[in-house]
């Protein structure tokens, strides 16, 4: 049965007036305050479909939201897959050779690899090694709330606050292996103060995904002091702070088998009171909830054999 898919109600913004941008990187430019402040940067279409991001850095650069303290980068980080968007099929496009968000370690970047998500990331990485703080605006297949990412680290935790939305945050752990750039160098070690978050924004081309890439921009900017709060106030689209909930990963689900199925058309943040719910069949096998009071994360219904196809979660705070 083909899966039912979702309408385009966002319009990819052209990108191509910020090619140029002032950093020698082709769709990178810094902002500097020349004040004394921390360097932030914001990430768009890390993954090519996932457009919110670049109407989020579309409204910022039009609008001539500034930093008036220390510097701001906005970086479209796949453009080229980002380019390639057509509406008609706006899955195809996450990545040209490979995810740009899984090369992120030192063995991997210094590494023999040769494809063009590799060569940017090579371009990308030492303005990355200046950042202090980065967001990275993605967003999901399913019609799921946003959801901030980290590997719950305290100083993720802390910045998580300060921004103050949206209402869920997510600690994973710590990778090993097919590292995001939020897992890289220094932003992964609890000795320094740099730190990186990722937001799912929600569905990829749902209006309201915008709207939260944008809200979550602003936010970020205005919890470090990089925008005043007048800025944030003409911009944000609901002045009112939100309750924020904390959620731990406490496992996930790898697929063995070809044949998978969810038992409902989940979207994420479901809760399950008991353990031992199925809430799926992987080939022969039920999958179950692993705990009492366990939460779905970022159920992916088209993933496929070896792919992740949930996380479990349970609130934390
Ligand atoms: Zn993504």
């Amino acid at each position: 049965m083909a899966k039912r898919d979702f309408p385009i109600e966002v319009t990819a913004p052209d990108i191509a007036p910020y090619r140029a941008g002032n950093t020698g990187i082709d769709y990178v430019t810094t902002f500097d305050s020349d004040r004394p402040g921390p360097h932030a940067m914001i990430n768009a279409v890390t993954h090519g479909n996932e457009i919110c991001g670049a109407i989020a850095l579309d409204h910022l650069f039009r609008h001539d939201i500034r930093p008036v303290r220390g510097k701001l980068t906005l970086a479209f980080v796949n453009h080229a897959a980002y380019r390639r968007f057509d509406p008609a099929r706006p899955r195809d496009n996450r990545r040209i050779d490979q995810d740009i968000n899984r090369v992120w370690a030192d063995d991997i970047l210094d590494g023999p690899g040769d494809t063009l998500e590799l060569r940017r990331a090579r371009e990308l990485r030492p303005l990355v090694e200046t950042v202090d703080y980065l967001l990275d605006i993605h967003s999901l297949g399913t019609n799921c709330p946003a959801l901030l990412l980290c590997t719950g680290q305290p100083k993720e935790t802390a910045l998580a606050r300060a921004i103050g939305f949206p209402a869920h945050v997510i600690l994973g752990r710590k990778r090993r292996s097919r590292k995001r750039m939020i897992d890289y160098g220094p932003f992964a070690d609890p000795a320094t103060p740099r730190t990186g978050l990722l937001v799912e924004c929600g569905q990829h081309w749902a209006r309201q995904t915008a709207v939260n890439a944008l809200d979550t921009a602003l936010r970020f900017l205005r919890g470090l002091d990089i925008i005043d709060q007048a800025t944030l106030a003409r911009h944000v689209s609901d002045r009112l702070p939100v309750p924020q909930r904390t959620l731990r990963i406490t496992g996930a689900v790898e697929l063995q088998s070809h044949d998978f199925a969810f038992r409902d058309e989940f979207h994420g943040l479901e809760h399950f009171p008991r353990a031992g719910t199925v809430i799926a069949r992987d080939g022969d096998a039920d999958i179950v909830t692993p705990h009492d009071d366990c939460i779905l994360v970022m159920p992916n219904a088209r993933a496929k054999k070896g792919m992740r196809a949930v996380r479990f979660a349970r609130l934390v705070g």
